[in-house]
């Protein structure tokens, strides 16, 4: 049977990576992959973590099932730093990374409103589309252009919303976006709340960069604005990128709904679900993170390496901004000191990308999606003047 499948497309990212790799070019450098990296070019267990592995070594007496929620220590408090506070209103389920919630919340928004269509911003991350797709999404598409100072062109997202209808899901990201780094900002999220209330249609927000734009509490208040005015939402949230949790695979689902009683039936299915998927979330992140969120000590040391990690991100976007303006001759390149996170998308020309690849071993995906993080201090002005003449301006 397995003999009658066709071959899967390649991933393309995954291909860049096995090129960069392959390369013997001593000053290669690869801007595609999507992790965080500091000054050395590593991906270190943060500081905070390890010693939150050390305590679970520890104090952790059994392995025993935790159920459908997973921890509940970590659903409370990865709860509380999303919407300040949960109510009877809410509910949180730890799921294997932010993909995982992803998948849930999907699967249960489609049992709710099964003729709903899936709206996402274009471009994205392209797990959004694939996982919308395998649960039976027929996919639209609203416009993520940056305007000059960084924030998405609201006319065109409106536009491309414009008919969203009671029933369909729209899904938008919190900070950080990817793979444009270009955020709502507090006004535009009030905006697009009053819009898509009016509408009827279910928010779907994905977090996967709290911490990494302008603060902890910065990134998420306009967020927890947002979904205070409306009656229901979904929310996924991962860990993998703000405590370096990656392979652990630890995210979050969280479920909004109008009522209590609402809520009870969204939970449920919501169980179902994830009984049938993979029954339970893993234990070992949602542990590491509970630990480090529970003892202020700990929380503290995780805050000051988090803060750490964005204050490069925000060092690199504001000289990598500076040298293109300076080696394009064009202003349009000053809007990346003014977005936000680990990811930029930059305008090549046509064979722009492939041409830097072979002359300079510069590698990123096709797209033009550059990991912030993966610019090391002392190139950013070399990796500016190689990039610029394969650049619109
Ligand atoms: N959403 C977005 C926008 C992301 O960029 C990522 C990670 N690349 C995720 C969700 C989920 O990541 P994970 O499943 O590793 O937690």
């Amino acid at each position: 049977l397995l003999d009658k499948l066709e071959k899967a497309p390649a991933d393309p990212l995954l291909g860049v990576m096995a090129a960069a790799r392959a390369d013997t070019r001593p000053d290669k450098i690869d801007l595609g992959v999507g992790i965080y990296k500091n000054s050395e070019g590593e991906t270190p267990v943060m500081a905070a973590v390890k010693e939150a592995e050390r305590i679970l070594i520890e104090e952790e007496t059994t392995k025993a099932y935790e159920g459908p929620h997973g921890n509940p220590l970590y659903c409370d408090q990865v709860g509380k730093m999303i919407l300040g506070e949960l109510t009877d209103r809410h509910t949180v389920f730890a799921t294997p990374g932010g993909s995982g919630g992803l998948s849930i919340g999907m699967q249960l928004a489609k049992v709710a409103s099964p003729g709903a269509r899936l709206f996402v911003s274009q471009p994205n991350w392209p797990n959004h589309v694939g996982i919308g797709k395998a649960v039976g999404y027929d996919i639209h598409t609203f416009d993520w252009v940056s305007s000059s100072d960084g924030t998405p062109d609201m006319e065109r997202v409106k536009a491309g919303l414009a008919d969203a209808r009671a029933g369909d899901v729209v899904l938008l990201q919190g900070p950080c976006h990817n793979p444009t780094g270009t955020d709502f900002s507090p006004a535009q999220w009030s905006e697009i709340s009053s819009f898509l209330g009016g509408k009827g249609v279910l928010p779907f927000i994905d977090v996967a960069y709290q911490g990494f734009g302008v603060g902890l509490e910065e990134d998420i208040a306009p967020i927890r604005d947002f979904l205070a005015a409306l009656p229901e939402a979904i929310v996924t949230y991962s860990c993998s990128k703000n405590f370096g949790l990656y392979r652990e695979r630890t995210g979050a689902l969280v479920l909004q709904a109008p009522s209590a009683d609402a809520l009870d039936a969204a939970r449920g299915q919501a169980a179902g679900i994830i009984r049938t998927s993979y029954s339970m979330p893993p234990a070992h992140g949602p542990a590491v993170v509970a630990t480090i969120l529970s003892r202020p000590a700990l929380r503290e040391k995780w805050l000051a390496e988090l803060d750490e990690m964005r204050g490069r991100l925000n060092f690199i976007r504001e000289n990598f901004a500076s040298a293109l303006v300076r080696e394009t001759n064009s202003d349009s390149f000053a809007r990346i000191a003014h977005e936000k996170g680990m990811f930029a998308t930059l305008p090549f020309k046509k064979g722009g990308v492939e041409a830097i690849r072979e002359a300079h071993a510069i590698y990123m995906p096709g797209s033009g999606r550059v990991n912030i993080a993966g610019l090391s201090e002392d190139r950013i002005d070399e990796i500016a003047r190689k990039m610029a003449p394969q650049l619109n301006p």
